[in-house]
Formats: C-alpha cells, sequence, structure tokens
C-alpha cells in the first residue's frame, strides 16, 4: 500500500494529473479575438475547435467567435491543404472579416502540415490578410500558444518605415480585459501615446447592445500592427507570455523594449509607472500617488488577518509570480507555487522572489499539476489557496479558504471585467484575500461559541 503523504508515492515524471494549464490553441484564439475584425481560424478538427471556444466562453461569459478546418479522416491521411483553402473563400465569403489568423492543433502538427506554403497558395482577397502561427499542443501551453500568436501577427503585418511616431507599444501577456482596460488607463493618466496588442478589451466584456456584433469594436486594427514597427518603444508584460513578441518586434523592426513583470501589487506596479516615467520624463500625477498610498493604507488595516499566513498559489507563471510578489508585500509566506506550464524561469525567479523577501521553505514547480499541489498541502497545510476554478476541490476537501484568481475562472461571474493589475487591481485583491481569511475566523469562532454552548 502506498503512503501517499510520502513524495515518492506521487511524483511522476511523464504523467499529468489534472495540470495547471490548458493546450496552445486556446491561447493562440484568445489572441487573435482581440484583432479587430480578425477571425481566429483553428486548422484541425471539429472538436478542437469546439472545446477552445467553449474554455473561453465559460471564462469570459462572451461568445469566442472562431471556425475550423472541419478535418475528416481524409485530411488526417492526406493533410489539410483542401480544407484550409475552402475553409479561407468560406470565411472571407461568409463572414467577411478583414483577416484570418489561422492556428494549428495536434493532428495538423503530426500530420506536418506545412501552413507557411499553403497560406502563399491561398487567393486571399485584396484589403484582407491571413497569418498563422504553429500551436502544437504536446509542447507548452496556452501561454506559448498566445506568445506564438501575438509574434506572428507582428512578424507577419508590422512594417518600419524608418521613422518612429512617438508612439508605445503595450503588450499586456495573458490577461482579462479588466487588466487591459487597467494597464491603458495608467498609461493614459502617464500621458502615454499607446497601442496595446492583443486587446480584448471590447470584445470578450462587450455591452449587450440588443445586436449581435460578429466583430465588437475593440481589438487592435491590422492598421494599428501594421505601424506598430515604427513604435519609438514597447513595454511587455510576463516573461513568458510577452518576451517573444517583443524580441519579435526588435528583430523585425528594431523597436527596443523592456520587459516588465505582471504589475499585480505594490512593487510591480511601481516598476511599471517608474518605467513610463523614465520613457516619456513626465512626472507621475497625484491620482496616481493617490492609490497607491490608499492601498498601503488597506494593507496596514489587514495586517493582522493576513501575517504570516501561508499560501498555495497556482496558475499561469507570469500571474503566478506577481501574486506571490504581491502576497509577499502583504506578509503572507507563498508556501507552494505552482504552474502547468513547462519553463526554467518560473522555478529559477520564484527562487529569486523566496531571497528578495527571505521566506525559507517554499516551493515552485513548472509543468506541474494540481494532484501534486494537493499532496503537497496534505504534507503540510496553507492558511489561503489562490488560483483559477479547478483548486476548488482541493479547498473543498481540505476545507482551506479560496480565492479565485487567474484563468480559468468557469464558475464565478464578473471577474474578468475586474481588473488584478494596478493599485485599483490590488485593492481588488486585497479585498477578496482579507474576505476569505476574515470569513475563516468568523466560522472558526461561531464553532467555538457552539461547542461552548454544548
Ligand atoms: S487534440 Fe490537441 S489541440 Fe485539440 S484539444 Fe486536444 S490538446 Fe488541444
Amino acid at each position: 500500500m502506498l503512503d501517499y503523504t510520502k513524495k515518492e508515492a506521487y511524483e511522476r515524471s511523464a504523467l499529468r494529473v489534472n495540470p495547471a494549464k490548458t493546450c496552445q490553441p486556446v491561447g493562440a484564439m484568445y489572441a487573435a479575438l482581440g484583432v479587430h475584425e480578425c477571425m481566429p481560424h483553428s486548422h484541425g478538427s471539429q472538436g478542437c475547435c469546439a472545446f477552445h471556444r467553449m474554455y473561453l466562453t465559460r471564462h469570459f461569459k462572451d461568445p469566442a467567435m472562431a471556425s475550423s478546418s472541419s478535418f475528416t479522416e481524409g485530411a488526417s491521411v492526406f493533410g489539410g491543404g483542401t480544407n484550409l483553402k475552402t475553409a479561407a473563400k468560406n470565411i472571407f465569403d461568409i463572414y467577411n472579416p478583414k483577416i484570418i489568423a489561422v492556428h494549428t492543433t495536434c493532428l495538423s502538427e503530426t500530420i506536418g502540415d506545412d501552413l507557411n506554403a499553403l497560406i502563399q497558395g491561398i487567393d486571399i482577397p485584396e484589403g484582407k490578410y491571413m497569418v498563422h502561427t504553429n500551436t502544437p499542443s504536446y509542447k507548452g501551453s496556452h501561454i506559448t500558444g498566445f506568445s506564438n500568436m501575438v509574434a506572428s501577427f507582428i512578424s507577419y503585418l508590422s512594417v518600419s518605415t524608418g521613422k518612429r511616431n512617438g508612439k508605445a507599444a503595450l503588450l499586456p501577456g495573458f490577461v482579462n480585459p479588466g487588466d487591459m482596460r487597467e494597464l491603458k488607463r495608467i498609461a493614459g493618466i502617464m500621458g502615454i501615446n499607446h497601442t496595446m496588442l492583443p486587446d480584448t478589451s471590447g470584445v470578450m466584456d462587450s455591452p449587450m447592445t440588443g445586436t449581435f456584433e460578429m466583430y465588437p469594436k475593440g481589438g487592435t486594427t491590422v492598421e494599428e500592427i501594421i505601424h506598430l514597427g515604427d513604435s519609438s518603444y514597447a513595454f511587455g508584460f510576463g516573461k513568458m507570455a510577452s518576451e517573444a513578441p517583443l524580441e519579435t518586434l526588435l528583430k523585425k523592426c528594431q523597436v527596443p523594449y523592456k520587459l516588465l513583470g505582471l504589475p499585480i501589487g505594490i512593487g510591480r506596479t511601481d516598476e511599471y509607472i517608474m518605467s513610463l516615467q523614465d520613457y516619456t520624463g513626465n512626472a507621475v500625477p497625484y491620482s496616481l500617488e493617490e492609490e497607491r498610498g490608499q492601498l498601503v493604507d488597506i494593507l496596514i488595516d489587514i495586517h493582522t488577518y493576513t501575517y504570516n499566513k501561508k499560501v498555495a498559489i497556482f496558475g499561469d507563471p507570469d500571474t503566478v509570480l506577481s501574486l506571490a510578489e504581491f502576497v509577499l508585500e502583504m506578509g503572507m509566506i507563498p508556501k507552494y507555487l505552482v504552474t502547468g506550464t513547462p519553463g526554467e524561469a518560473f522555478e529559477k525567479e520564484a527562487k529569486a522572489l523566496f531571497a528578495k523577501f527571505g521566506v525559507k521553505d517554499c516551493r515552485a514547480k513548472a509543468s506541474g499539476d494540481l494532484y501534486e499541489l494537493h499532496q503537497w498541502i496534505k504534507e503540510e497545510g496553507v492558511d489561503l489557496l489562490i488560483g483559477g476554478t479547478h483548486g476548488k476541490y482541493i479547498a473543498r476537501a481540505e476545507d482551506i479558504p479560496f480565492v479565485r484568481a487567474g484563468f480559468p475562472i468557469i464558475d464565478r461571474y464578473i471577474h474578468s471585467y475586474m481588473p488584478l493589475v494596478g493599485y485599483k487591481g490590488g485593492m481588488r485583491l486585497a479585498e477578496l484575500i482579507s474576505n476569505a481569511l476574515m470569513d475563516r475566523q468568523d466560522r472558526d469562532a461561531a464553532e467555538e461559541d457552539f461547542e461552548m454552548v454544548m
């Protein structure tokens, strides 16, 4: 009989149980939805496309439009070239997008379809565009797919005329539309003329108008992506999601960049704002100083509830690292950090963070899964769990307060409208965390009272 409290019993090198990630095309589809009048296209069978759309729709509670090459047995044997050709004609004829953004699936990658050559052989109507990225799901995660798609938009479309346009490119990383709005709001307050790519605000959080819009008002336009090549500077958030597209923009159009952590919490938001200040030379307006002061005040107020509490955080690598830094700022201990996305950088950055704040006996794992996280928690418990919806089973089994943050959150509403980034996002997170801890304290106190009465 195996003893599941011992790590030898659950450590695996190949199998993942309940991985803290999903497949590459989900990220590619999300990135393509952030381009105005773009039809994300899944080059594979209908089941993949249906799954990716469902996954995004359940998180955002808004329809994720996408088309499929609809592979059947023939395409699986002979390749999907003909399917793609027919699909492109149908999509341009029926849905009239400005651009089709194709991503691959496991099946088309295994067949070895050469998308570059296939697209060159397609008759694309004048003034329309077709781009692609490779998203084999036996590698990376939805974050890799997101990053690949953003890099492909730049590599296909952005052009440098040799004259800088004074604008800053903002690459937000894999975040909610509410976060994108907040990043833009801060850039606006700092007086930065910018283009965000991708920008799902106004697409995945579009208002109810009573009329179905295949292409809602939001999203980066194709023209803006073309002019991205003339940007004076670029800021990207989150190494795993934004470094590759920033590098593509640098190599193709010589746009210098700064890579920042996702600005969750005080330190990382300060870094974002100070970087904007260095770029423009503009002073930080009082309105931002005031928000920062309010957040500091809130953290002091709730300190008695948060101090020394142990937290387990799982989800996307850039989000988990920034959440970990924020809980450290709150006096908490990020005992366990897990992401399903592979990559050594995650564990390295996590260790640097533990060292910076002087916390010991914390663990971080990339390519991890929720099964292993659960076993860690059984070995030594935590006071709080933070992550997407799938963590609720651990929270329920171990009776731990649970704060939903990150992706996917399929059993709650409104979250994608509310930022986690910036000082405002910090206030919201602080509210969620302190409420969860206080609810637990209230419940424990009520149980104690009940026992005394009995
Ligand atoms: S087959 Fe591959 S691309 Fe399709 S849903 Fe599964 S993991 Fe994703």
